[in-house]
Parts: C-alpha cells; structure tokens; sequence
C-alpha cells in the first residue's frame, strides 16, 4: 500500500475509507479479497491516479474483476508487489548469470583435461627413438593444443570480468530496491517499517550490552490548520522542512523516521534521557526560531511549532512498551500548551 493510503488508513478517516472501499467493492460486485481491498482503498484514496484511471476504466467497460485481474493491477500499480516483482527479476538475472558463470567456468575446466591429456600423451611419444618427424608432430599438437587452452583461459577471463561487473550492477540495483522499500518518499526518512525493525535490533542490542536506548515522538503542533490554511502541498514541504532538521539531528548511530503524517519518531541507541533531551530541545528551538516562506509565493507561512515526548528504556521492556511511553509523554507536550518537550515519567508508568 502507498505511504500515503496507508497513512490516512491509521488517521482519523481510516475506518471511513475502509467502509467507503467495501461498500463500493459490494456495489460493483467485487469479492472482498484482501488484494481487491488494497487495490479499493488505494483507488479511493487516488481516484485520479493510474489505477484509479485503470479501474474506472475497466468498470465503465463492465470487465469482470477476477482474480488474476486483480493480481495483474496489484502487480503493476501497488508498491508492494511492484517491489517484489523487482527483487524476483534481480534474482533471476543473478541466477541466470551464475549458470552462465559456472558453464564458462565448466568448459574451460574440460579444455585444460583435454589439454592434460594431450601433454601426457605427448610425453610418451617424447622417446629416444623417436624421429625427427614424429617429434615436429609432436612439438605441432602441443603448440595448438596450448593456444586452445590459452584462448579459452582468456575467453574465460573476459566472462568472468564481465560477470564480476554485472554482478556488482544487480547488487547495486537490490540495494536501491532496499532502500527505497526503507525510506519514506515524501522526506527521504527512514520509513515506518524501517523504524520498527530498528527499534526491534536496538531493543535486542540494549538487552546484550546493557546500554541504554531512548526513544522520542516529535509531531507538528496544529497541522490540521496549517493545512486548511495553506493547502496539503505547503503543507507536504513544511513535513519535510521539519523532516529535515529532525534528519540532521537524528543522524547515525541515531534513527529518524517519519512515524506517520506529520510525526516522527527517534532511537536514540546507547543514549540516556539527557542526550535524547538536549538533541531534542536543539530540534524544537531550531524549528521554533524560522520563520517559513512559501517557496512559490514567498509569503509569509509563520511560525511551526513541534512537541516531542520521549523515553528511556527499562531494562528488558518492549520497544512498543517504551513508545507508548513516548506516546504519552507527547500528549503532555501537547497538554501543556504545545512546543515543549516532555520526559515519560518511569514511575508513574511502571504499573
Ligand atoms: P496537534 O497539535 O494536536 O498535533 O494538532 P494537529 O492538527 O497537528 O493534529 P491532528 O493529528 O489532529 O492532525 C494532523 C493533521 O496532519 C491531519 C492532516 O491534515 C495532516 N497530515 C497528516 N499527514 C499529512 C501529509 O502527509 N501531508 C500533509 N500536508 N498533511 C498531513
Ligand atoms: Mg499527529
Ligand atoms: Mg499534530
């Protein structure tokens, strides 16, 4: 599913969407396969994209949707799938030129036999009494059967050269299929998916090393409004202004991700709550002090504010337990007048 439907899936019309989607699948008389509800939901959500294009499409010419209609939209227009089709490709070229590899590899083994045969053979015939004739036979075999060989060590070098280099292009190509399946579109942040598996890896690290592991929640104080104001696309460029400076600040050993619309999530690994507070006090003034521009227009936006609430870990709690404290210790941000940053008090969350 795109980032987007999958985000307004979690917000406040995600249940609207949902219903609106199976509604018209009933309508249409489409069975409710999950893969039918993907494409509905991301049709809804786009009704002007491809897909919906396609799917309006196919509806005005009353074509069924089977199943492998379905398969076939969902493998050309939803991300997911469009990812795994690329990850098989690569994967069959790999395969594909590793049986190539290993032919080349095969047959010059089989001419340097051949090649061995001939120099015993010809070490038999190498005898005392053999003649001038024989031995100019035998000096003419040898030299033709070394410049085979020779050929074919050269031509398997080549193969081995070019496949060394296609090799290195198809991982390349997977490392861009990892990345872009890791990274959020909109802010080049780590993506939700990529923050969770992260905070799985850092939660098993703190528990083999004892370090401690923090973890923070920034999200933009009264959004809704900037956006009724000024539209949903200023509205995507402040998401990546913030996205920006939460990014520098949240560099590595540190994670930043884009949480959700306009929240984002921090770990802090190895970092106690005052590293965590100071680096987040540093991305709440910074993004305080700005006044924003409209890049089209260069009119004055105002002021964005963020509130962030943040945790530090306990020993062997959960990654999901630490951010609802997070979560909470947001809401008191946002409670205590916005643009603040509050710590998850441990004690009263220890029950
Ligand atoms: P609060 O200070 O309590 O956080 O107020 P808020 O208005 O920011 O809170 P709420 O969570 O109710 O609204 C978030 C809004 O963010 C809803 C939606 O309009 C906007 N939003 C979410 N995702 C995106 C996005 O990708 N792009 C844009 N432009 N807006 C988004
Ligand atoms: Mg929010
Ligand atoms: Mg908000």
């Amino acid at each position: 599913m795109s980032q987007e439907v999958e985000t307004r899936l979690r917000g406040p019309e995600g249940f609207n969407l949902a219903r609106k989607a199976i509604d018209q699948m009933e309508r249409h008389g489409i069975w409710p396969t999950a893969v039918n509800f993907e494409l509905w939901v991301n049709y809804l959500a786009d009704p002007d994209g491809a897909l919906g294009q396609e799917i309006t499409r196919l509806l005005e010419i009353g074509d069924a949707f089977t199943d492998s209609v379905s398969e076939g939209l969902a493998a050309l227009y939803l991300p997911k799938a469009k990812l795994n089709d690329q990850i098989r490709d690569t994967g069959d070229q790999l395969s594909r030129e590793l049986a190539s590899v290993s032919a080349a590899i095969n047959a010059a083994k089989q001419s340097s036999e051949a090649y061995g045969l001939t120099l015993a053979t010809a070490s038999q015939s190498l005898t005392a009494e053999a003649g001038i004739a024989s031995l100019e036979a035998t000096v003419k075999t040898l030299a033709g059967a070394t410049q085979r060989v020779q050929a074919e060590n050269k031509s398997l070098e080549r193969r081995l050269s070019e496949s060394s280099s296609e090799v290195a292009r198809l991982r390349e190509h997977l490392e861009q299929v990892r990345r872009d399946a890791t990274t959020d579109g909109l802010t080049n942040l780590a993506n939700r998916k990529a923050f969770d598996d992260e905070l799985e890896r850092a939660c098993q690290e703190a528990d083999a090393t004892g370090h401690s592991l923090t973890l923070a929640l920034i999200d933009i104080d009264h959004f809704k409004g900037f956006n009724d104001t000024w539209g949903h696309q200023t509205g995507d460029q402040v998401i990546r202004y913030v996205a920006s400076v939460i990014g520098r600040l949240g560099a590595t050993p540190r994670l930043a991700a884009r949480y959700g619309g306009e929240e984002f999530a921090i770990i802090f690994p190895g970092e106690d709550h005052h590293a965590a507070f100071a680096t987040l006090e540093e991305i709440r003034q910074e993004i305080a002090s700005r006044v924003l521009k409209r890049r089209s227009t260069n009119e004055d936006l105002g002021k964005i504010t963020v509130s962030a609430g943040f945790a530090e870990r306990r020993v062997g709690e959960t990654g999901h337990s630490v951010m609802e404290r997070a979560d909470s210790a947001l809401y008191a941000s946002k409670h205590g007048g916005r643009n603040l940053v509050s710590m998850a008090d441990p004690i009263a969350n220890a029950a």
